[in-house]
């Protein structure tokens, strides 16, 4: 299978709009050049060399990264990722968007993230164990239920995280379910984590449609990612009422005007790895995902994909971003200037990490809550989130994105200010 070109012009980097976001952030608040300094900085970053034996007995070295970026509400969390695009700045910002997410979803953790330089498709069930388990031991004094709590991101899953708990509790002699969340479920992992995020993302969108007087049932939709997030996100769009009418992977799209079945695409894409020749729809241009005239739009993928040099072509009413930054700056302002709604990632994804908490809730206190109880607590919470974003974007004449970005700085900050400056 062939991977989709994307032109690259016209794009910053994920880094340069996190500190964008932030600078714009800090402007609004009023605060001064040392704290706007303090929340720039990553608190901790560490860079690993992997070294690997491959099946056929050479060896490879790879490259890791793991960056706390605050801590300062409590511990640091954040996903890992699989991926050749990884770079220390990606990781970066990745790590302060998570930050702003915890703060914003008032869940009592700081920002981090992580992520290995590799393709995962290029290498076997064995090698990616060792890849894991070497990677876990290279980070493991700045990880644990107290200090760092990894879960999956692009490119890795639940065996993943339980590769990495074993490693962890293998080192400490005594099983430490707490030490990463995105678990299977027989080893600790929370009923309703795995499709949190994408529960999220459409309790989003629903709010955002109502927000702007359009039913969910019979809106359309266009979901970019068929993945952890894209795939059940589209599902629960369906089952919404929703008509999804477009879907993408890494691999290509596929389109279908009277909606996409996404329980059979699921077993096509089981089958084949890919949406790409899924039969009941038509090819799609990849890019031309982003410019179809739908509802809502949901990029569910990677960052960066909306830049200056397409988003005036987005004709989607809305954009909920399942995707960690998948909006750059520039594109911001044409689409806010576009009328486009755009729910920012902090507040439209962060289902994931939210009972990414309701797992280590329950790992610490060994006790397992009932789906319906995840679910509702959910909802309940990014519901307020969304609630409160608006509010303070109704009250300051700010986009969604600002708002929410606002709200969580201010938040990070008093932590700060609580806590005062050691020594
Ligand atoms: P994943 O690896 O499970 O899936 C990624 C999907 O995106 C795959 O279908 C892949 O083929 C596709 N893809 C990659 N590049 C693409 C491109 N250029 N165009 C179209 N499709 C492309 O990853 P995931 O966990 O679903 O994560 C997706 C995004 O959501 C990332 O930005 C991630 O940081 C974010 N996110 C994930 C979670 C989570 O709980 N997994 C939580 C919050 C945010």
């Amino acid at each position: 299978m062939t991977l989709v070109d994307h032109a690259t012009d016209s794009r910053t980097s994920a880094l340069e709009d996190a500190h964008a976001q932030l600078a714009e952030a800090v402007a609004g608040l009023g605060y001064d050049e040392g704290t706007h300094a303090m929340l720039s900085k990553s608190r901790r970053e560490l860079t690993v060399s992997i070294p690997l034996r491959r099946d056929d007995g050479s060896i490879e070295v790879l490259t890791g990264y793991r960056v706390q970026h605050n801590i300062s509400r409590g511990p640091a969390k954040g996903g890992l990722r699989y991926s050749p695009a990884v770079t220390l700045d990606e990781v970066r910002a990745l790590a302060m968007w998570m930050t702003w997410k915890c703060a914003l979803l008032d869940v009592p953790y700081g920002g981090a993230k992580g992520g290995v330089a590799f393709d995962p498709r290029q290498y076997s069930t064995a090698e990616l164990e060792r890849i894991t388990r070497r990677y876990t031991s290279e980070i493991l004094p700045i990880i644990g239920p107290q200090q760092d709590i990894p879960a999956p991101d692009i490119g890795t899953d639940e065996r993943t995280m339980a590769w990495i708990m074993d490693t962890y509790s293998v080192s400490q002699g005594h099983t430490v379910p707490g030490v990463v969340t995105g678990k299977p479920l027989s080893l600790g992992g929370s009923l309703g984590r795995a499709s949190a995020t994408s529960r999220g993302v459409v309790h989003i969108a629903k709010a955002a449609l109502k927000s702007r007087g359009i039913a969910v049932s019979g809106a359309t939709a266009a979901v970019q990612g068929f993945g952890k997030v894209g795939r059940d996100g589209a599902r629960f769009l369906a089952d919404e009422g929703a008509l999804v009418v477009a879907i993408s992977d890494q691999y290509g799209a596929i389109h279908s005007a009277s909606g996409i079945d996404i329980a059979a695409l699921s077993a096509h894409v089981d089958v084949t790895g890919s949406v790409v020749g899924f039969g009941d729809a038509d090819v799609l241009g990849a890019d031309d995902l982003l410019e179809l005239d739908v509802d809502v739009l949901v990029p569910a993928a990677v960052e960066g994909v909306i830049h200056a040099g397409n988003a005036g072509k987005v004709r989607a009413r809305i954009i909920v971003e399942g995707a960690n930054g998948p909006t750059s700056r520039d594109a911001d302002a044409i689409l806010a200037s576009n009328g486009v709604l755009v729910a920012p990632d902090i507040l439209a994804n962060a289902g994931g990490v939210i009972v990414s908490y309701f797992e280590w809730v329950q790992a610490n206190q060994s006790y397992r809550w009932e789906a319906r109880d995840v679910e509702a607590r959910l909802e309940e919470r990014m519901l307020a989130a969304w609630a409160s974003v608006n509010e303070l974007a109704r009250t300051h004449d700010l986009t969604l994105r600002a708002a929410a970005t606002r709200l969580a700085v201010s938040r990070v900050t008093e932590a700060h200010r609580l806590r005062g400056l050691y020594p």
